[in-house]
């Protein structure tokens, strides 16, 4: 219940009025964000590209935050952002950096032309710096438009990649298409939106179960896969499934910034691929809901800090 209840939240402007009143920034969110500039986010994915006492360096992909845009300025404006990020990224080479895109932030929500012309100005610049572009799934209604983007996308470049969700049912029938069409390079998650049980699995056992299924559906399809999970479970499925795999494609670990950092020190100590997703931006509260809707002891934390302050 508690989870419904907070992604529902996620999308309230009283509430993020009030988590902005309440100084919830100060107190949780730099645990997430990297910062509100592009610099701040370059920044961070610069430390953690170091290889430092026995640790591989993290790769990096960067997402400037900010989703649900409805002003067509709004749109333009994270269009021009990605673009001068991609031309920093290049010039931060070598970092080995890609974007994360939300389909809802270049303007889906107007209309699927919107997003398609902010999309390709972004995988033409991107393109152009070597820098892949990953459109990130949002809610399911949303799957059908997105997927047309990825293919749009793709068909201009092969710097791009797509979001998949573990938790969606038709998922299977999505990364098959995907694969059949030589275009599977993929971030696979479990879902972070509240959906039905009609078209999403739920409880860990089956979510696990059919994240595990696509992983090996994917990796016999030859696909490119980011395995994007803190979940421990499913990290020593994907390094099984892997040890015994004769010819996979390429494939890594990502994890989100602030989210159990441990594990991402020991991949890296372990010598694995890890990529760290580096959000940053002032439009930080949809975002940081999600992640305390996915474990809600991080708003404990918030609110014992506020009544202590
Ligand atoms: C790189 C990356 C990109 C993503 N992109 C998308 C996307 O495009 N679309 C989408 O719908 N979802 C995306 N997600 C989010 C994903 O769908 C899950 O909501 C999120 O990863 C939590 O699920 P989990 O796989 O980590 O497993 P869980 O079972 O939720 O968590 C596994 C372990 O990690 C801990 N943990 C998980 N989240 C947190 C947290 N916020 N704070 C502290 N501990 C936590 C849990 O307590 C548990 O111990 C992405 C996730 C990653 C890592």
């Amino acid at each position: 219940m508690l989870r419904p209840g907070l992604i529902w939240l996620s999308k309230q402007d009283w509430a993020e009025r009030a988590a902005r009143a309440a100084g919830i920034e100060r107190l949780l969110v730099r645990r997430f964000v990297a910062g509100d500039s592009r610099g701040d986010a370059l920044a961070v994915a610069r430390r953690l590209s170091q290889p430092a006492d026995g640790l591989l360096g993290a790769n990096a992909k960067f997402s400037f935050l900010g989703e649900a845009v409805t002003d067509p300025a709004d749109a333009e404006q994270a269009v021009a952002e990605y673009c001068a990020l991609a031309a920093a990224i290049g010039e931060a080479s070598p970092l080995d950096a890609r974007m994360g895109v939300k389909p809802t932030l270049l303007g889906l929500g107007i209309s699927y032309e919107t997003a398609e012309r902010g999309l390709l100005t972004i995988v033409e610049s991107a393109d152009g710096h070597g820098v892949r572009v990953e459109l990130d799934m949002e809610g399911s209604e949303t799957v059908d438009a997105t997927l047309r983007l990825f293919r749009s996308a793709a068909a201009t470049s092969e710097l791009t990649g797509v979001a998949l969700q573990s938790y969606l049912r038709r998922t299977p029938d999505d990364a098959q298409a995907l694969i059949d069409e030589g275009i599977a390079r993929v971030r696979l998650t479990k879902g972070a939106y509240s959906e039905s049980g009609r078209i999403a699995h739920s409880g860990a056992g089956p979510i696990r179960r059919a994240y595990i299924g696509l992983l090996e559906q994917l990796w016999q399809g030859g696909a490119d896969v980011g395995v994007a999970t803190h979940d421990p479970v499913l990290h020593r499925a994907a390094r099984r499934l892997a040890d015994e795999s004769t010819a996979i494609g390429y494939w890594e670990f990502q994890m989100l910034y602030g989210v159990r950092p441990q594990l991402g020190l020991e991949m890296r100590e372990r010598g694995e691929r890890l990529r760290m997703s580096i959000p940053y931006g002032e439009r930080w509260y949809p975002y940081l809901m999600r992640r305390i809707a996915e474990r809600p002891s991080n708003a404990l934390f918030a609110l014992r800090a506020l009544a202590g302050r």
